[in-house]
């Protein structure tokens, strides 16, 4: 056991290096010996990077696959018929303040309102947090309490873990307490951008629960994967939570059979499995890293052809009203979708 000290100072460190993140995109480009002419400055949605996923960015490339992710460029002004502000029309799902439900079962916390990192492609970008985030967590856990046909809760924002070990170890062992809340599960992308975020009070707190803990991060490109996340995940693993990664297809960053591949091989390599690909969420701002539909289809066929089925991700896009994320089908390129198995009709309704 680590004395109470050691926790507090190590819980100081990520809140230090989320402190000093790179706030500008000008500062960002300077890091990376880079010339910023073609760099847009969006006030509405601000750069912020932390340190440690600067480091795995290769210096002097504006073409590199973390950069691309995080740094504002022009054409996000571009207005793209079908891409709008509330492409998911969250609004809509918003049950109590800080509590988000659209599927059987599954209900969202949102637990902070603000992420470690400024994704571009983010869904959430436009999302008015100051008014349906979350206030207080009392009637957010109230209500989940009352809703007996919930079985698992998923901490969300923003990036809940944004939130401090004090404030999640409450959260976490209230939901803990509540009979009908079989599952807990965590999305966060700070085990990768600020790895350092993994404490020992925070394992602590995930060791003791008694519900199913499940972590999903998420990754989008094997260069986000280091020695760093790989001791991150070791430890996330030690404190018997499942760890699963989401990823976003995007333009130019991954949306190749090979960066898939490589994505899909480190990710098990440090003890993580692939859950879900997501198509793009149309949103404002973001039509430049769209993939289309008949693309993502091939790649997936590669893929499956390529990698151990276990690697393989489930391609899926989120549309408005669905009972779950709607899977995106694809076949073997021998095959049209005519002859395509039994299983997958029946899973399309055909
Ligand atoms: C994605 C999502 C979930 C989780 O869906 P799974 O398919 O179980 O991973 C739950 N609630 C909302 C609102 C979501 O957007
Ligand atoms: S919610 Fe996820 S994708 Fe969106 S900015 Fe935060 S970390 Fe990035």
């Amino acid at each position: 056991m680590i004395p109470a000290i050691q926790v507090a100072s190590e819980s100081a460190c990520w809140k230090q290096i989320l402190k000093h993140s790179q706030r500008s995109a000008q500062g960002l480009l300077e890091r990376l010996a880079l010339d910023g002419s073609s760099v847009d400055f969006d006030p509405t949605f601000a750069v912020r990077v932390p340190e440690p996923f600067i480091e795995r960015m290769r210096i002097g490339d504006l073409k590199d696959p973390l950069l691309l992710q995080v740094l504002p460029q022009l054409v996000e002004r571009d207005t793209v018929e079908g891409f709008t502000n509330d492409a998911l029309n969250e609004m809509a799902a918003v049950r109590t303040p800080g509590v988000l439900q659209k599927y059987h079962g599954r209900a969202l916390l949102m637990v902070a309102s603000t992420c470690a990192v400024n994704c571009r492609y983010c869904f959430r970008r436009h999302f008015p947090y100051q008014a349906h985030g979350p206030a207080t967590h009392t009637a957010a856990l109230q209500a989940l309490e009352a809703d007996t046909s919930i079985e698992e809760v998923i901490l969300s924002g923003g990036d809940p873990l944004i939130a401090d070990d004090a404030r999640i170890a409450d959260i976490l062992t209230r939901l803990d307490d509540i009979a009908h809340i079989k599952r807990i599960r965590i999305h966060s992308r700070l085990p990768i951008v600020i790895p350092q975020r993994i404490t020992e009070g925070l394992l602590n707190i995930l060791a003791g629960l008694q519900s199913q803990t499940v972590v999903v991060v998420h990754v989008n490109h094997a260069q986000e994967l280091d020695g760093s996340t790989h001791a991150a995940f070791k430890q996330l693993k030690q404190a018997n939570t499942t760890l699963l990664n989401q990823a976003v297809l995007l333009k130019h960053i991954n949306d190749a059979v090979a960066t898939q591949k490589d994505l899909a091989e480190a990710l098990f390599e440090q003890g993580v499995l692939p859950y879900y690909l997501h198509m793009l969420d149309q949103v404002a701002g973001a039509h430049h890293f769209d993939v289309a539909e008949i693309d993502a289809q091939k790649l997936m066929a590669e893929l499956h052809a390529q990698l151990p089925g276990y690697l393989v991700p489930r391609l899926v896009r989120e549309i408005p009203e669905q009972s779950g994320k709607t899977p995106v089908f694809w076949t073997t390129q021998q095959q049209d979708l005519n002859t395509q198995s039994c299983d997958a009709r029946w899973l399309r309704g055909v």
